[in-house]
């Protein structure tokens, strides 16, 4: 395996870990609050289960979109209005609200010289 390989599996591993990681908070969430909450009813149980799951699909989601944000095309896709290439403009913030919640993504932004307007590429 050269260097490169090397460094892109350990890399992988790293990714893996701190995903498994935030699953491993939210059932460690879970688990204290039952245990701290010995009368609760089924229905608070399952709102405390919910909530963890809330948090651990807004995370997971970042956590992808994240990754695929780093895979970034080069060059440029064409702008929809006058098809010159857009520039990338590096990452920009954007609150984003999905089935799986409200969340905050870091995404590639483009933006063409011509038109003077920006996009964040569907993926
Ligand atoms: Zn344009």
């Amino acid at each position: 395996m050269t260097e490169h390989e090397e460094l892109v599996k350990a890399r992988e591993a790293e990714r893996q870990a701190a995903l498994e990681d935030i699953a491993k908070e939210c059932i460690a969430e879970v688990r204290a609050w039952s245990v701290a909450h010995p009368q609760a009813k089924w229905d608070e149980l399952e709102e405390a289960v919910l909530q963890a799951r809330q948090r651990f699909g807004e995370r997971l989601l970042q956590a992808v979109v994240e990754e695929r944000a780093e895979v970034r095309p080069v060059p440029g896709p064409p702008c929809a209005q006058c098809g010159t290439e857009m520039h990338y403009k590096g990452p920009k913030s954007r609150y984003v609200v999905s089935s799986l919640g409200e969340t905050q993504l870091e995404r590639g932004y483009y933006y063409c010289p011509q038109c003077k307007v920006g996009v964040f590429p569907p993926r």
